[in-house]
């Protein structure tokens, strides 16, 4: 940190003390939240499916060899990526966080979106070789000012290392919302709306590639630039995101 940011960042803390980042409660420190909202939280944890990153009701490991665990549904209806992890189940507190995040110029959350993001994907950041972002197109981005998947991977590659490249897959197509929609018409709504970027071929032909979005609701967003990605000759795809959406977190959206 240089001397102008550490003065700017001191300042900061004498002008602006500590809130919890969800509910605005006084804290102790920076980036951080309150125990009742941390307690909120339904963070993902073992044991989950490794394919579509949902936690999994029960404890195999009685029973498994100690390798990844495969859900049932991801056997049988394989997502177009290779795994996916998400850092907590979808639900109020996430919801407005991110919220918070996408849609205002509150950005405080963002360390500490940056920190859960790389725990969480820690298993499929250590030999990835690139970070992309969900891209947004280019109306939606002067609406909203900013894609907060690009943040999101900034944080992401700052701390671990991993180059992010937010030029390598594009939306061509702007698509109307995927609110209300069936599977069938998502996957509809989407095909052509992503595309990689033709001089970025050759960054990404057999790499190891990790995609990173806010959040994964029904996974048609992020089969579909998936898909795009191991067409153009990708070696690995996976998926990580800050909530997911799974048939208990459904809260009315
Ligand atoms: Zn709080």
């Amino acid at each position: 940190m240089g001397l102008l940011s550490k003065v700017a960042r001191s300042t900061a803390d004498a002008i602006v003390p500590p809130l919890c980042l969800n509910c605005r409660k006084p804290l102790g420190s920076h980036d951080a939240l309150c125990a009742a909202c941390w307690r909120q939280l339904r963070f993902i944890r073992a044991p989950l499916c490794d394919r579509l990153g949902i936690p999994l009701p029960f404890d195999p490991s009685p029973y498994a060899s100690g390798g990844p665990i495969v859900s049932a549904g991801a056997l049988a209806n394989p997502p177009d990526w290779d795994r996916a992890r998400a850092v907590a189940q979808f639900g109020p507190v996430i919801r407005d966080m991110i919220h918070a995040f996408k849609y205002s110029d509150r950005h405080d959350a963002r360390t500490l979106f940056g920190r859960w993001l790389a725990d969480t994907g820690a298993g499929m950041l250590c030999d990835a070789d690139l970070l992309i972002p969900v891209p947004l197109h280019r109306w939606r981005l002067i609406s909203r000012k900013f894609n907060q998947a690009v943040l999101l991977t900034q944080e992401v590659s700052g701390l671990t290392g991993v180059p992010a490249d937010p030029f390598v897959l594009q939306r061509v197509k702007a698509t109307p919302t995927q609110v209300g929609l069936t599977e069938a018409e998502r996957r509809h709504n989407l095909s052509g709306a992503f595309k990689v970027a033709p001089a970025a071929r050759a960054r990404i032909a057999g790499r190891n590639l990790v995609l990173i979005d806010d959040v994964v609701t029904t996974g048609s967003t992020a089969g579909a630039c998936a898909r795009v990605l191991k067409r153009a000759g990708a070696a690995r795809v996976d998926v990580l995101a800050l909530a997911l959406v799974t048939d208990d977190s459904r809260i009315g959206r």
